[in-house]
């Protein structure tokens, strides 16, 4: 069942384009990678499913969550949405947490606006931390921020997640701002728990690898558009855009230790900068002259003139 629908989204803020023709479709119980460089429009397509735009914005297209178009829902169908079958975790859990409130109030908070009593919700709530291994839960429960590394205090923003009980988890590179190690083990707790209750996951990182090690399938972003989308399972071997395989020949581990991370070569466009014709025309090893002026349309798995070939 289809849970989440993007259909040509579209946006613009103050009239200069973010996204382009985005069309993405996320399965209940099933974990979706956005992945591409900074400015590719991941995070602006992430905001456009629970509507969290900048004044100036201007949407074209549809997203439709679980039947419903989001951008005509009244203010009560979006609030029950983002308070209860959507949760958001990004990238820095000390700006989603309030730092003078314990973790007890912030992870409670929630469940008490819905009614719960208290005594009920507290219960909850330290099992929700239990589960995301945070050691003593109930410790933890009378804390406050500061008192916390940034690695447990995602993990609280982890259990605050689940929660209510999501059907789609948006996580807006939950783990950039960790050192390698917490990174490794908070993806591994995300992945871990909403495998278990069967929520769903859109999950916005610039590394392909972490995607594919905890996806279903890959959408690959480009300058406000989606160039490729494949399962995570066939990315080294089914990827065919010229963008995909750069990324795929610059991630880390195809460097020799010691050796400087490679990029890929060129600067990344924005929706605003990008080329008429095919977004990644001036960056791409492949583009012949039709690439700059017509526009590939996205036909199978990808967006490019040359698939066929490649
Ligand atoms: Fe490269 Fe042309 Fe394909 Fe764009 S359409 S990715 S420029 S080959
Ligand atoms: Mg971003």
């Amino acid at each position: 069942m289809t849970l989440l629908t993007l259909d040509r989204l579209a946006l613009a803020i103050d009239g200069r384009p973010v996204l382009r023709q985005v069309s993405l479709d996320v399965a209940a119980g099933e974990a979706v990678g956005l992945v591409g460089e900074s400015g590719s429009g991941k995070s602006m397509t992430v905001k456009s499913v629970v509507r969290l735009l900048p004044p100036g914005a201007t949407v074209g297209g549809t997203v439709r969550f679980d039947g419903a178009d989001v951008h005509a829902l009244n203010a009560a169908g979006l609030r029950r949405m983002r308070s209860r079958d959507v949760a958001m975790v990004f990238q820095d859990p000390r700006a989603v947490v309030n730092p003078v409130r314990t973790v007890g109030d912030f992870l409670t908070e929630v469940l008490r606006d819905q009614g719960m009593p208290r005594g009920a919700a507290i219960e909850k709530a330290v099992r929700s931390l239990s589960e995301v291994g945070v050691g003593d839960a109930g410790r933890r429960l009378t804390q406050r921020p500061y008192e916390l590394s940034g690695g447990l205090l995602q993990r609280v923003v982890i259990a605050a997640a689940l929660l209510t009980e999501p059907r789609l988890i948006l996580a807006d590179e939950p783990t950039t701002a960790l050192d390698v190690t917490t990174q490794e083990e908070v993806v591994a707790i995300l992945d871990e728990q909403r495998r278990l209750r069967g929520t769903a996951l859109l999950f916005i990182t610039h590394d392909l690898e972490l995607a594919a090690a905890v996806c279903d399938r890959i959408a690959v972003m480009y300058a406000g558009e989606i160039v490729e989308i494949l399962p995570a399972a066939r990315l080294h071997d089914d990827a065919r855009h010229p963008y995909t395989r750069a990324l795929l020949a610059a991630r880390p581990g195809a460097v020799a230790p010691g050796q400087r991370l490679l990029t890929v070569p060129g600067t990344p466009q924005s929706a605003l900068t990008a080329p008429a014709g095919c977004v990644f025309a001036d960056r791409c090893p492949h583009a012949e002259a039709r690439c700059r002026d017509e526009r590939p349309v996205f036909t199978g798995s990808a967006a490019c003139h040359l698939l066929e070939v490649l």
